[in-house]
């Protein structure tokens, strides 16, 4: 029996073999201002003494932007929700403002000019992960999560990325209110319908959807990993339109191809997973007369384009009278850049500007450290920057830029 903790302590490291130098080993203190703010987060208190920026992180539930201009309007920013510790919550000057400056833009519509200028800034800066917007799906609570490098992908003759089309798809769809008529069908779902093998096909069953809620499909499908084409299915006159934005001469010949697809398609569902839905439809393939593709890499916008006359049209036949020249282009890839950032609900105050999310991806500690670009205010998880200890202490005392802002 030993008097002293130390004395078992020496016991425990004979009888396991360690080595006596642990003993020896310094124990490194935690900084204690910082694991008193980590308490106090975790209990909602405000700490004593000053606070240090990386454990100033709001807590408050991630709102979307709508809901929260919504808020502030009522005059019921601090809601009784439980989880609403804003008030309690150790904020430092700097995200005050920040919050405030926040409030205040999405509390009025936001200014073409200042969009202009957004633009510019995000087109100018070389390609980063940084998220830039958050665009809704058309299926509750699937978002878009767009980043830095996918948006410059609609600056004049770049080769739009599959994820951008699709967003400002789906944005589309919400904004027409035709989120249970017009089903937009992801581009890799078709593509395997389109392209795929046996196996492949029977892999994207989408059980969960019954085709038979909607009257159309809107979708696009990349061809050879250089070309985006547009697809279209409506049900009521049992039309497959597969259109390609270049010229073709064999546009009727793949859409009957493609209504072909799709019909074995329906039949695959109804064998293995006893979905009956459009089973019946006898489709078949269509052309619809459109503006033609003048340039090498303007066929995602042109897709675009013709899902949004679509759309717009239906249930009405589309008329796609758009122009294709350079200059019209340009114009519209200016729009719908714009487009995809006045549609984000990307809440920057309480989401990390990396991932998305308000808790890092990977597993960690329950605190997690964050630290804010002085430049912007976007917030990020140190562990998203993969940002030890070490280097957020030594950029906590400079004025750190993130990525973007560099
Ligand atoms: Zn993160
Ligand atoms: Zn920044």
């Amino acid at each position: 029996m030993y008097s002293s903790l130390q004395g078992r302590y020496r016991e425990h490291i004979i009888s396991n073999n360690f080595t006596e130098n642990i003993l020896l080993k310094p124990v490194k203190m935690k900084d204690i201002s910082q694991s008193e703010e980590g308490w106090a987060k975790r209990n909602g208190a405000k700490p004593s003494g000053p606070s240090s920026k990386f454990y100033s992180v709001p807590t408050k539930v991630p709102v979307p932007k709508r809901e929260k201009s919504a808020q502030t309007k009522g005059q019921n920013t601090s809601s009784n929700h439980p989880m609403n510790l804003k008030q309690s919550n150790p904020v430092t000057e700097k995200t005050k403002q920040h919050l405030l400056k926040a409030d205040q833009s999405t509390s009025t519509v936001p200014d073409n000019v200042e969009l202009d200028k957004q633009l510019c800034t995000l087109w100018k800066k070389k390609d980063t992960e940084v998220v830039v917007s958050v665009i809704p799906s058309q299926h509750r609570g699937n978002n878009f999560v767009i980043h830095h490098s996918e948006l410059r992908s609609l600056r004049p003759h770049q080769w739009l990325t599959g994820e951008i089309i699709e967003s400002i798809l789906h944005h589309t769809a919400n904004v027409l209110n035709l989120g249970s008529t017009v089903y937009v069908m992801n581009h890799y779902t078709t593509g395997v319908i389109l392209f795929g093998n046996r196996e492949e096909i029977q892999r994207q069953s989408l059980s969960k959807v019954n085709f038979d809620k909607y009257h159309a499909v809107v979708s696009f499908v990349n061809i050879g990993n250089v070309h985006w084409k547009f697809l279209y299915i409506n049900a009521a006159d049992s039309c497959v339109y597969l259109v390609d934005p270049a010229r073709s001469s064999t546009e009727q010949q793949d859409s009957d191809l493609a209504a072909k697809r799709f019909r074995d398609y329906f039949k695959m569902r109804r064998t293995c997973h006893n979905k009956t839905d459009w089973v019946d439809l006898k489709l078949k393939g269509g052309v619809i007369q459109h503006p033609v593709q003048r340039d090498g890499s303007s066929c995602g916008v042109i897709v675009i384009l013709m899902a949004k006359a679509v759309m717009n049209a239906y249930p009405d036949k589309p008329v796609m009278a758009f122009q294709t020249d350079t200059a019209e282009i340009a114009k519209k890839r200016e729009t719908l850049a714009k487009e995809v950032l006045e549609a984000s609900v990307f809440d920057m105050d309480n989401n990390c500007a990396l991932c998305a999310m308000a808790k890092p991806p990977l597993p960690g500690p329950s605190i997690t450290d964050w630290i804010q670009c002085d430049d912007c205010g976007r917030w990020f998880h140190a562990q998203c920057l993969q940002m030890d200890d070490a280097e957020l202490a030594h950029v906590s005392k400079e004025y750190w830029k993130c990525s973007l802002c560099i």
